[in-house]
Order: C-alpha cells, then structure tokens, then sequence
C-alpha cells in the first residue's frame, strides 16, 4: 500500500545499534594507535640518533688524542690521518644500523653515505639549515626530512668543539626515512590486523548478545499476539524466564495480563464459576467416546429473596449456592453461571453419579439458613438433568435439561428432573 512504512526487523536494528557503535570506535583507536605511534617512532629516532651522533664523538676521542682539523688535504684527529681510515665509522654503521659522517666545518669529510656508484660523498657541503643552527649557534639539530645525495634522511647533528670550546665540526648520525617507514608500516599493519580481528570477535559477540535480547522480544511479541487472538492457553518460552533482567519482568507481566484477562473473559466477576462463554469452550473439550451428565438448575422463588431481603443478600446467596455448587463437582466436571440464580453443571459419568450429587447437594443446600434483620429463610433449587454423549451438540443436551427444569418449576419445584 502506499505510504505504508517499511518494516524493519528489531534484531537487525538492534544488531546495528550495537556493532556499529563498536566498528566506529574501533576505526577511531586504530587510527588514533597510529597516529601516536607514528609520533612516538619519530621521538624514539630522534633519540637513538641523537645517542648515536654523540657516541660517535666519545669513540674517535677514545681512539685518538687530539681535535679534528683539515691539513692539506687531509682529515685529521690530533696526529693521526684518517683521511681513508674508515674502520670506526664502518663499523659504527654495521652495529648500529645507522649512517654517520664527521664533518670539519661545512664539509663532509668522512662518511658512511655512498653515491650510486659506490663512492663515499666526501667533500660535500651540509645544508645551509644545519649550517646555521650548528656550526654557527653551536646547538644540536634534528630533522625527519633531511636530503642528502637525492634521498631523505632522519638526521641527528651534534656540534664537535675543540679545546677553547669552538665548533670546529659536525657528528652527524641519521637513518633513511624510507627504511625507518618501512619498519613503522610493519608495525602499523601488525596493529591494524590485530585491531580488525579484535573489531571482528568484538562485533560477533554484540551480534550475538542483540539476536537473544531480539529472539526474547520475539517471543514476547508472539506471546501477545497469541493473547490478542484470545489465547491463553500459551506459555512464556523460557529463554526468555530465565533471563534476569527487564524482559525476564515484561514477560512475567504478560503472563499476569494473560492470566486477569482470562479471567476477566471467562469468570463470573460475582461467584467466580465460568461464565457462560468459557463453560462453552470447556464443552467443546470433550472426550469422544466419554458419557457425561448435563443438569441445569435455578433457585426457586429467587426473586422473593431479592424482594424481601434485598439484592445484596440475594448475592450473598448466589455466592453460597456457587460455593456448594464447585465444591460438590470439583475435579469430576465443571459449574457455570449459566445466568441470573441459573447454574449448569457437568459431570464426566453416568447419569445417576450426577444425581446423586444433585441429591446431596439439594440435601445441603435446604438444611443452610440464611439470616436478615432477624428474620430467617432457607432455599431450594429444581434441577434439570440428562445424559450427553457425541450423538447429539451440547447446546442439545442444554436444551433437554432446560425442558426437564421448566417441567420441574411448573410441577411444585425444589425437585430434581431426570430424563426417562
Ligand atoms: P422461579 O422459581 O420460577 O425461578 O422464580 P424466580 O423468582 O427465581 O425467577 P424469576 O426469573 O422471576 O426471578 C429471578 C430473579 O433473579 C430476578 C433477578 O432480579 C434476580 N437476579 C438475577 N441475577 C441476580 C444477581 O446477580 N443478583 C441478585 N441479587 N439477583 C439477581
Ligand atoms: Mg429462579
Ligand atoms: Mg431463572
């Protein structure tokens, strides 16, 4: 029809309600994880860096007296040339995993760095922003995007000073950007799997926790639409009993309501016997093949009680005849309000156990005295009874006993009418 609104079912809102919230969440850590551990790889680079440029200084100082300098065109250290000495540097860079050069002034003079060909980039000038911060401010300087020979480098730069305190070179230690990425994407995807797979058994655990609160609704659902349809006869599944929360509540409720309204719908709000409808329905569970006793019976001249007593005492007296009525049945078959002071009984058997039922019934109902205002009276009643079987309807047999119990009004009353 047009207009008419989409369903959607409730387990898959409330699926969504409780994954999606998760999968957000879970993006925004993942995220969030590699951002900081990006941030703090370059804190860590920078440190080891900055160890490593100031070692590099201890260990030439440890292996040669002296200061750097640059003497017709050689590199050295005190006395000693190292103009192609590279032990220390190449064997820096094999246990470290970093590059390092010595710079005397702006010129690279020593260096683990290689062109493509394989030459050290000796003679090189460093950048005009290390220049200035070191050589010329004697501070320390770090980068994440230092280019040296066409590729980027991480770079540490630690001022080299001789006996009077003057800068006089460079330590330089750095790794390549390319390599230290590389290492951090590994890191990164090693993250970014374990937070799917945690994202995953996370959404799988919601998922399942939303389809039993779903499945409870569910059954909730059907339960009230069963009672919608007048069934009561249905009972709440127990997954939804055993639960210890709010459902667990409404379906206890739901039972409450299906119970009252059963009530309600099927009991005489007066003496509480069935009412004519629910005596109908409990007929219509008869057992084939069983023999039953149908008697329909009023109380004599009730009108009179009313009369002369009072309405309010004429229940009181519908109440004791119910009382009498139910007790004297009991298990055996059922008793009804049939209507006003008339009752109709059934009895599962022949048709003589019910009248001698009836028999003592009347027996008992003669010998109670009902009193008002100091005035005393007793009551009676006039029964019509017959045997039912499933050769004829119930409302046959209802019928029949009913012409048995006019027959006994009209013939001097307080009388049971047997069929012949
Ligand atoms: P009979 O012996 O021929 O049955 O006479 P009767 O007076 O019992 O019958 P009648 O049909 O003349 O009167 C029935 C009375 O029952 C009339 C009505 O006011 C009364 N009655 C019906 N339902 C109730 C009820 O719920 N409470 C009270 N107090 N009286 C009721
Ligand atoms: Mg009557
Ligand atoms: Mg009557």
């Amino acid at each position: 029809m047009a207009g008419e609104k989409k369903k959607k079912s409730l387990g898959f809102s409330i699926m969504l309600a409780s994954v999606i919230p998760v999968i957000i969440l879970g993006v925004i850590l993942t995220v969030y994880a590699q951002r900081s551990l990006r941030e703090g790889m370059g804190y860590e680079v920078e440190q080891s860096l900055s160890g490593l440029a100031h070692s590099l200084i201890s260990i030439y100082d440890l292996a040669y007296e002296g200061e750097f300098s640059y003497r017709d065109g050689k590199v050295m250290k005190g006395e000693a040339e190292l103009t192609s000495d590279y032990d220390i540097l190449d064997n820096f860079k094999r246990d470290t995993g970093a590059d390092a050069s010595i710079c005397i002034g702006e010129k690279r003079c020593l260096t683990t760095i290689q062109d493509e060909q394989g030459r050290r980039i000796i003679g090189t000038n460093i950048p005009d922003s290390v220049r200035e911060a070191v050589l010329e401010q004697g501070q320390e300087y770090f980068s994440k995007k230092i280019s040296i020979n066409g590729q980027n480098y991480y770079g540490y730069y630690v001022p080299i000073r001789n006996g009077e305190g003057q800068v006089t070179g460079i330590s330089f230690a750095g790794k390549a950007v390319d390599a230290i990425n590389r290492s951090v994407s590994s890191i990164i995807w090693r993250n970014v799997i374990l937070c799917s797979i945690v994202i995953l058994l996370a959404s799988a655990l919601c998922n399942a926790l939303s389809h039993r609160i779903a499945v409870a609704i569910q059954s909730i659902k059907s339960f009230l639409d069963g009672l919608a349809k007048g069934d009561f006869s249905q009972e709440i599944p127990q997954n939804v009993m055993i639960r210890r929360d709010e459902l667990a509540e409404i379906g206890e409720d739901a039972v409450i309501v299906s119970r009252s309204l059963e009530n309600m719908v099927s009991r005489d709000p007066l003496t509480w016997l069935l009412n004519r409808r629910a005596c109908m329905i409990q007929a219509g569970k008869r057992q084939s093949g069983e023999e039953y006793g149908v008697a329909m019976g009023d109380i004599d001249f009730f009108k009179k009680v009313n009369d002369q007593y009072g309405h309010e005492k004429g229940d009181e007296v519908l109440c004791y005849v119910a009382e009498v009525l139910q007790k004297s049945i009991d298990d055996g078959g059922f008793v009804s309000r049939w209507g006003g002071e008339e009752f109709l009984l059934v009895m599962e058997g022949k048709l003589s156990s019910l009248y001698d039922k009836l028999c003592r019934i009347s027996d008992e109902l003669e010998g109670k005295e009902f009193e008002h205002s100091g005035k005393r009276f007793q009551i009676s009643m006039t029964f019509g009874v017959v045997a039912w079987n499933e050769t004829e309807t119930f409302e046959t047999a209802i019928n029949r006993a009913d012409a048995l119990l006019y027959f006994g009004k009209e013939h001097g009353r307080n009388q049971i009418v047997v069929q012949k």
